[in-house]
């Protein structure tokens, strides 16, 4: 089966890991600094490592202080962890419809859903493609939120010019193994904010404090440390960040691989009848994850299914969040977020990832055109 997405790794990446296995250090030593100043060149704000996407927004929204009473207003097209890392914490999830073309939060139905209760407002760059985020950025100083970017699709994306990671306060990676690169599992969190910065950091370090200028006790001695708040060891060891600062530097390679393959769907499904291929707005310049293409006409299901029959190995992202049981017994309703749930019900992701040959596509390709009929 072609899978819809999955890792790259070369001769660099292996000996990279065993260079860190045969070390002194397979967790907390210099490769985690190392790696985290790798991405700090990319993402364009510093980074603290974490143990995946999923921790790297807990810990983000932990940081933003996220937590009973507050609301956090996020997309239901996302990956369930974007809203289940503020409803862990105690807090309210506000589901705001996303823009027809890219499935990104729409910042209208964004400022819709604020109050005065609203704590973060959560994007998600959707495939890739950045969210608006100027216009979030308004919507979140206008009301003192804390702006979020899961941008577990996009590192290697760029804004207006600047790369995601440096324009909300907090942005979460994921490296899991179908993503633009990976550690295996890992994740990371970038802040153009020192403050929420640290705060991850404590938070991933089982909230241990050791600057003798934070401690209550600071004389106590040179093995001293606090606890002020809880926090969990979500910390990445050496040997996967050796893989990641070795996946890094490919990043150009792979964004121009993932580049040259969306455009070849774009020219090679152009036109075909029954298919509404995805939009790249132009202020963007985006490292494709997902080449996200709608099936009109109901045939969704049908076509998936034949797709996978013909041993291709399509997905569907996403289920919009709020249909999952957990959230539909806390009494969110279908239908709440329109937009959303049409985009579900025609949405198939086609295979994208860096070692997918020009054949394997061509096949793609030509056994989607023959279940539309064209
Ligand atoms: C993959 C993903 C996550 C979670 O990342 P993991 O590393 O799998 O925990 C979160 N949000 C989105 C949008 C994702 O695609």
């Amino acid at each position: 089966m072609l899978p819809y997405g999955r890792q790259s790794i070369e001769q660099s990446d292996v000996d990279a890991v065993v260079a860190a296995l045969s070390s002194d250090w397979l967790t907390t030593g210099p490769r985690v600094a190392e790696f985290e100043a790798d991405l700090e060149r990319v993402a364009g704000a510093p980074c603290v490592t974490v143990t995946n996407g999923t921790t790297a927004l807990h810990a983000a929204y932990a940081a933003a202080g996220v937590g009973p009473g507050d609301e956090v207003v996020t997309t239901p097209m996302t990956f369930v962890a974007t809203a289940s890392g503020a409803a862990m914490l105690g807090a309210t999830v506000v589901f705001a419809d996303v823009d027809e073309d890219t499935a990104n939060l729409d910042p209208a139905a964004a400022e819709a859903a604020l109050t005065a209760r609203t704590r973060a407002i959560a994007a998600v760059d959707y495939a890739g493609v950045p969210a608006d985020y100027d216009r979030l950025r308004k919507l979140a100083d206008m009301t003192g939120a804390v702006l979020v970017a899961d941008a577990a699709h996009a590192i290697g994306s760029v804004y207006r010019g600047r790369p995601v990671g440096s324009i909300a306060d907090l942005t979460t990676f994921s490296f899991f193994p179908t993503k633009n690169l990976t550690t295996a599992e890992g994740g990371a969190v970038a802040s153009i904010r020192p403050e929420l910065l640290d705060r991850v950091r404590t938070f991933r370090t089982v909230g241990m404090v050791k600057k003798p200028e934070l401690l209550r006790r600071p004389d106590e001695g040179r093995w001293f440390y606090e606890v002020h708040e809880f926090g969990l060891n979500y910390r990445l060891p050496d040997v996967l960040c050796a893989l990641g600062s070795a996946q890094l530097r490919r990043l150009a390679a792979f964004k121009a691989r993932r580049q040259q393959l969306t455009a070849r769907y774009d020219e090679l499904l152009a036109g075909v009848p029954g298919l509404r291929l995805p939009v790249t707005p132009d202020d963007v310049d985006p490292m494709r994850h997902l080449y996200p293409v709608r099936i009109l006409d109901g045939r969704r299901r049908e076509v998936f299914e034949r797709m996978q029959a013909a041993g291709i190995g399509v997905q569907v992202n996403y289920i919009p969040v709020y249909w999952h049981p957990v959230f539909s017994e806390l009494g969110y309703r279908r239908g709440m977020c329109p937009v959303a749930e049409s985009f579900y019900a025609e949405e198939i992701s086609l295979p994208l990832f860096v070692d997918l040959s020009d054949a394997d596509q061509d096949r793609v390709i030509e056994t989607l055109r023959g279940i539309l009929g064209s």
